[in-house]
């Protein structure tokens, strides 16, 4: 797994987009603004491809209430997969919104890996608290 290359930074498209995600996240309003009573919020994701040896991914994502964007975009986890990514910030926000306590979807990645569309899909599953009392 070593890369050749010695002291050339290597700029992936993973990376770029981690950072334009980021960028976002910090413009986004908080979680806490927007849906004041949420305690708790966790999302269960499933990221798995069509193609032959791709590795399904899945893994759970703990959202810190207190600092958290009201934005939900989850990376494509082809790290050679450029222009992807998940947006599910509006079903998200809006099962939040109405108080929904669980909430699931798909997303296909709209990315692409050079001239090939990205083959992932994403599943994703919410589990949200509301109120402290
Ligand atoms: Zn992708």
């Amino acid at each position: 797994m070593s890369e050749p290359g010695g002291s050339v930074r290597r700029i992936t498209p993973a990376v770029i987009e981690a950072k334009k995600r980021r960028e976002r996240e910090d413009a986004a309003k908080r979680l806490q603004e927007v849906v004041p009573d949420l305690s708790s919020l966790c999302l269960r994701i499933h990221d798995r491809a069509d193609g032959l040896g791709a590795l399904p991914l899945f893994y759970i994502r703990h959202v810190v209430i207190a600092t958290a964007p009201a934005l939900f975009e989850l990376p494509c986890a082809d790290n050679k997969c450029e222009e992807g990514g998940h947006d599910v910030t509006r079903p998200v926000m809006t099962g939040l919104r109405s108080g929904e306590p669980t909430m699931e979807g798909r997303s296909r990645c709209p990315g692409h890996r050079g001239d090939k569309p990205c083959s992932r899909e994403l599943k994703y599953l919410v589990n949200a608290d509301y109120g402290g009392a």
